[in-house]
């Protein structure tokens, strides 16, 4: 069996179901170099792959001979940087389209706990309103929202100036879409057992609900093992993990109806890209008087990273996979017509299993400590200062006291727990929120950025604890080889930072800036490419020059 995906069968089903609503005509695309004077694009397509990071783009690029490589061979910011420490899908999304760190987005963590909420769940989904009666922050069981993002993003600035312009975000994660889309998108929707789903009460496009049909369908069947592409060889080698469980020679078989499964292939990432290309086709985007915004977002890849780590031939087929998906979605906007500008990166980088890193030259890699229990420790201080229970709330590093405190008692409660974390062998550092209330955010180059200056980055007054905890780098915060979920990202180190940022546009000159910038810097750099004003003074990116040469695309 060839590496074939859903994506074919797929679109074409989605071609049939938009047959008929006037497809577009098909144009001689613009040959000539693109240059200041050039129009605007009509479509900008917005592509974030969850955890692809530097190291995965840079393992990889020699073997893409599809859209990757297509999108290598126009403007390469190998050294892209979501900046800020807390590497997690949720900030990481935030950042993308709004120019700004999440210490601006207000998007701090996937989950964070918030003390004032009134309902007795206290940690909030970033992505949720939790205001619903009856929510909770549960996977499947909060209410989905965009309440929590503080900033516009581009499409909001694109309907402000212009309310025909289209939006549409396609995502594999609802925060993905959420996040990336904003508040006026048009449409808005992601993966679900069901198909696609949106927000609660809203209804999908018939465009949309035929895309979701033929994905539940897809789901509903089962899928045969995959054959291994012949360069993915070297990386198909059984790693142990606990209870006799084995990752690194996976296949991506599944059962009808496994959800995970197939979220963990390239399965997925075509069935998003095939949606993004029906929607764009049945409305007409990129085909009106002014530019359209299509966004879509690609989770495969991260759900590959946390099953089965970054180096197995799991990996290995999903890269091959992402880039024949990505080639063919291209292929049918070129069909158009449509003069489009493409923008790639992704939310976070990536870290292999340390049973695979000790196996491959790095022999201290670790899992987080069992014993290291933030919760436990605040029990025991809690104890011996006679304070109440519990003390503290929080979880992926980024710890509240309780509200029941006076200042007096959470001054004391600090003093005994920070050096009982500090003395931990696998903590890096532990930081206070007076520390990083103090810091000023860096406009440094994000390589250059202390441990300080990456977690004020994602640090907001009104949703950050009161104490944050930096683990030492190689040290996986999973303490368990639990079968599904090994590996992980989330840290303040580099390997979870660093992110591609890749640009193409037929007629636009390549070039390579190995320097580093940052995902902050997308938004203002496709908003000048688009015309789009934006107040330098409400983010914290900076527009990136695409033109080769003593031109600009920036004004
Ligand atoms: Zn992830």
């Amino acid at each position: 069996m060839k590496l074939k995906y859903l994506s074919t069968a797929l679109a074409t089903a989605l071609c049939v179901a938009a047959a008929g609503t006037g497809l577009a005509q098909n144009s001689a695309p613009p040959a000539q170099k693109v240059t200041a004077t050039t129009p605007a694009p009509k479509l900008v397509v917005m592509i974030a792959v969850d955890q692809f990071s530097a190291d995965l783009f840079a393992e990889y690029r020699g073997r893409f001979t599809g859209g990757l490589a297509r999108l290598a061979s126009g403007i390469v910011f190998p050294s892209g940087y979501q900046a800020h420490g807390a590497t997690e899908t949720c900030p990481g999304h935030s950042t993308i389209l709004t120019g700004n760190h999440p210490a601006h987005t207000g998007i701090v963590a996937n989950n964070y706990f918030d003390l004032s909420v009134a309902r007795e769940d206290k940690r909030v989904y970033c992505a949720e309103d939790e205001t619903v009666a009856g929510t909770t922050s549960k996977s499947g069981q909060y209410a989905p929202s965009v309440n929590h993002l503080l900033v516009p993003t581009l499409g909001d600035l694109m309907k402000a100036r212009d309310p025909k312009a289209q939006v549409v975000s396609v995502s594999g994660k609802d925060r993905s879409a959420i996040m990336m889309g904003g508040r006026q998108a048009d449409e808005l929707m992601w993966l679900a057992p069901t198909g696609l789903t949106s927000y609660r009460g809203t209804t999908l496009s018939p465009a949309a609900q035929q895309a979701s049909s033929a994905i539940a369908a897809a789901i509903n069947q089962p899928r045969a093992a995959l054959t291994l592409p012949a360069d993915c060889t070297t990386h198909d080698i059984a790693i142990p993990l606990d209870k006799g469980a084995t990752v690194g020679t996976g296949r991506m078989a599944r059962d009808a109806g496994d959800f995970r499964r197939f979220m963990a292939s390239p399965e997925a990432d075509g069935a998003v890209l095939a949606t993004a290309a029906a929607l764009r086709q049945v409305r007409k985007m990129g085909e009106g008087s002014g530019t359209d915004l299509l966004i879509v977002g690609l989770a495969a890849t991260d759900y590959v990273g946390h099953s089965t780590g970054t180096e197995g031939s799991e990996m290995c087929i999903q890269m091959a996979g992402l880039d024949r998906e990505l080639g063919d979605f291209f292929a049918r906007l070129d069909a158009t017509g449509i003069d489009y500008v493409v923008a790639l990166t992704a939310d976070h980088g990536g870290h292999d299993l340390p049973e695979r890193n000790r196996q491959n030259a790095w022999p201290d890699a670790q899992r987080v400590d069992k014993a290291l229990n933030p919760g436990a420790i605040g029990k025991e201080v809690a104890e011996k200062l006679g304070l109440p229970q519990p003390l503290l709330y929080g979880d992926d590093g980024d710890y509240h006291f309780s509200k029941a405190l006076t200042a007096a008692q959470r001054k004391a409660a600090l003093a005994e727990i920070l050096p009982r974390l500090r003395a931990h062998p696998q903590i890096e550092a532990v930081v206070t929120r007076d520390q990083l209330e103090a810091h000023p955010i860096s406009k440094r180059a994000p390589d250059t950025w202390s441990l300080l200056d990456k977690l004020r980055a994602s640090y907001n007054p009104q949703r950050s604890g009161d104490f944050i905890i930096a683990l030492k780098p190689r040290v996986t915060p999973i303490p368990e080889s639990g079968i599904g979920y090994v590996a992980t990202h989330g840290s303040v180190w580099d390997y979870d930072r660093r992110v591609p940022i890749l640009f193409w546009r037929k007629g636009l000159a390549g070039f390579e800036q190995p320097n580093a910038v940052m995902t902050v810097d997308i938004m203002p750099t496709l908003a000048s490419v688009i015309g789009v004003p934006v107040d330098a003074n409400k983010i914290d990116g900076r527009c990136l020059d695409l033109l080769s040469g003593p031109e600009s695309s920036c004004r």
